[in-house]
């Protein structure tokens, strides 16, 4: 107990001078958590973890694979008041070149399990499962109901913080159930009808919660009109979307009256760029990364979009990606 409290004095003196890191590997070096070594990493480059393909290191990330070794993490966690953030396919982040302080949680928990009541398939996906390995595995058993979601490339977890949806369906439509752990480790159901979906938002984007479990219920299809369905979205995705770059997707939330994307193409802003970050010439309301952004060069360009519509418009407009860690 005594040397736990004089770490604890010791990471906060080392917070004031920046050298956290080394005591939060100490840390883990010295418990008995119990997570295979190699998935276990310091210092690491966010920038292989986000589709923006920028943001500076985690001072530690973990992937996650199962229950047992979260549970574990977030009592090691509590026990020795480390922050915490949580990560899917980072494919709606901005993670600043500061990094991340503290643990972050890379969600590799990738269990499905598919069953079939007559038309009907209730179908359990844990929260670490990409969306697109998700619709190929529907896709091959006949199951339909995913294809518009199909080319949304984050995890279902994620999908369901952001109520992600393309074509005319949301994840509210199809979700209907999810099992969450909370900051203490306990375990809670939530049913579609708790989770206030709305517009690229749901109760859990408070963050109080880890989804590790989303039940989605589905009805049969044929595999021809699924795969069909699925190519037409994708074209369409690969005609109308600058996906041949690195982005988060649409950077800012359609406003109530209006398209943001259309207020920024109007204002002149396509192809308009600071440093590695542009606003892409195809979609506007993408802004992507043309090799070498940092992830203050989003940042920037993201203020200067805002005051510029809010200048020419007068319309506040809102962020859709989610900006995360230290500048
Ligand atoms: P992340 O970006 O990793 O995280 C997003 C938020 O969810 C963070 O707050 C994170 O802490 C939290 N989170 C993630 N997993 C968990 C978990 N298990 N438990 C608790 N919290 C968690 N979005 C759309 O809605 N529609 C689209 O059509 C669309 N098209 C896109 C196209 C491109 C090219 C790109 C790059 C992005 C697109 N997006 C789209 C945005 C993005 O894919 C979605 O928001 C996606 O749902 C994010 O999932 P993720 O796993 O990447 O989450």
């Amino acid at each position: 107990m005594i040397y736990y409290e004089k770490i604890v004095i010791s990471i906060n003196k080392y917070k004031k001078i920046g050298c956290v890191k080394l005591n939060i590997k100490k840390l883990i070096e010295n418990s008995n958590l119990n997570i295979k070594k190699e998935n276990i990493l310091y210092n690491e480059p966010m920038k292989n973890y986000t589709t923006f393909k920028v943001g500076g290191p985690a001072e530690c990330l973990i992937k996650v694979y199962n229950i047992e070794e979260l549970k574990e993490i977030l009592s090691f966690v509590k026990e020795n008041s480390i922050n915490l953030t949580i990560i899917g396919n980072g494919s709606n982040l901005l993670i600043l070149d500061g990094g991340i302080k503290g643990i972050t949680l890379l969600m590799k928990m990738d269990k499905i399990d598919i069953e079939q009541r007559g038309e009907k398939f209730i179908i359990n996906v844990q929260s670490g499962v990409k969306m697109g390995k998700l619709a190929q595995i529907l896709q091959s058993k006949e199951v339909s109901g995913f294809e518009e979601l199909s080319g949304i490339p984050g995890t279902i977890g994620g999908a369901v913080i952001m109520n992600a949806g393309a074509h005319g369906k949301e994840m509210k439509h199809i979700v209907t159930s999810v099992k969450c752990m909370d900051y203490d480790g306990l375990e809670n159901d939530f049913k579609n009808e708790d989770l206030n979906f709305e517009y690229r938002n749901s109760l859990l984007r408070n963050g109080n919660y880890i989804i590790t479990d989303v039940s989605i219920e589905l009805k049969k299809g044929n595999k021809d009109e699924i795969k069909g369905k699925m190519k037409e979205y994708s074209d369409y995705r690969k005609t109308h979307q600058p996906i041949e770059y690195p982005s988060a997707g649409s950077t800012f939330k359609r406003g109530k009256d209006f398209i943001t994307a259309k207020l920024i193409d109007e204002a002149g802003l396509k192809g308009y760029t600071i440093g590695g970050a542009q606003v892409s010439t195809k979609h506007a309301g993408f802004v992507i990364n043309k090799g070498e952004a940092t992830a203050n060069d989003i940042l920037e360009l993201t203020n200067y979009i805002k005051n510029t519509i809010k200048e020419k418009f007068d319309k506040e407009i809102e962020l859709e990606i989610e900006i995360i860690g230290e500048l």
